[in-house]
């Protein structure tokens, strides 16, 4: 296949009068149709393209929720989802938070998990959470569809900010949502038209082109962060690692804020910033962002696709310094 048409259209003429397939970009686009498709065939799902990840968060809550109705939020799962749900509070939607090692809560209405959470890495119970009543939304944006497919863990949504790992270049910021079931998909398109948090056609594409390379990139990630993972596990400076095993993302600890602070302004191949899944690697200290949630020592590694042994001396220097 050579490389996908951009149609950059906010309006296409009617077909003998009536609608075609496109009409107005606020409800769909060629090119943003192209890479739910392609997403949609990655997760087994009916893919929606959002703004951002955070907006397809948003737009799962409002679209599938009432004023008093409760989400089960994995402990520890991404700061920002966090954030958004004490946002929307003030329109009445609650939210407790449970060990998503576990069962979910009873009496919720929404359980959402993540996989694995960000940055704890921790993954969810997906077999109690799919014996659960309530609709299920995964958050498997660390992960990529190539090592967790959560609808066929008996998920009935699957999130994915693929400004990280999918479209991988740190220049696309869009979300998506996955469902299972063609009525959900269904109002949440509704509510999107209505809404407008839709990505244009420049971002779908680089989305898709994003999407071209992913099995390689995130192979190698996994491979890179597995052998740093192992050998941060056996540095005198690190007290723990975690790491899933699979994946670009891990987290360590090393004594303080201080010693944290050393560590990721002393980096030179690996750049002090945030966000993660990029070709080029990533520390920061999370504490910056979440304050006490995370322990101040907390540093959050995405390996990017430089060569691993340069990585690893790269980190290893910038300890010597913690
Ligand atoms: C970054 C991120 C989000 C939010 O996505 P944006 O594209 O930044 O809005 C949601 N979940 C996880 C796990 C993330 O890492």
């Amino acid at each position: 296949m050579g490389t996908p048409p951009l149609d950059r259209s906010t309006t296409w003429p009617y077909e003998n009068g009536e609608p075609g397939a496109f009409s107005y970009a606020r409800f769909s686009s060629p090119t943003v149709a192209e890479a739910e498709r392609a997403l949609g065939e990655l997760d087994g799902g009916e893919a929606l393209l959002f703004a951002s990840g955070a907006a397809a968060s948003a737009a799962v809550v409002l679209a599938l929720l009432s004023p008093g109705q409760t989400v089960a939020l994995a402990e520890g799962a991404y700061y920002g989802t966090s954030v958004l749900l004490s946002e929307l509070g003030r329109w009445g939607v609650r939210r407790v938070e449970f060990d998503q090692t576990g069962p979910p809560p009873d009496e919720v209405d929404l359980v959402w998990i993540e996989a694995p959470s960000n940055p704890f890495l921790t993954m969810p119970d997906f077999e109690a959470a799919a014996a659960h009543p309530a609709t299920v939304v995964c958050d498997a944006t660390a992960a990529t569809p190539l090592h967790v497919k959560p609808l066929e863990r008996g998920c009935d949504l699957v999130l994915h900010s693929a400004t990280k790992f999918l479209a991988g270049h740190d220049d696309a910021l869009v979300g998506a949502v996955i469902c299972r079931d063609p009525e959900t998909a269904a109002r949440l398109r509704e509510f999107r038209s209505r809404t407008g948090p839709v990505p244009g056609p420049d971002t779908a594409w680089l989305l898709l082109r994003g999407l071209a390379t992913l099995e390689v990139r995130v192979a190698r990630q996994t491979e890179s962060a597995r052998s740093i993972a192992e050998r941060l596990n056996a540095h005198p400076a690190v007290e723990m690692v975690r790491y899933p095993g699979f994946g670009g993302l891990l987290s360590f600890d090393v004594a303080d804020a201080g010693a944290a602070r050393r560590v990721e302004t002393g980096t030179r191949l690996i750049a002090n910033m945030t966000s993660l899944g990029g070709v080029t690697s990533r520390i920061e200290a999370r504490s910056r962002w979440e304050g006490a949630r995370v322990p101040p020592g907390l540093l959050r590694l995405s390996v990017g696709l430089e060569d691993a042994e340069a990585l690893w001396a790269d980190l290893a220097q910038a300890l010597e310094g913690a």
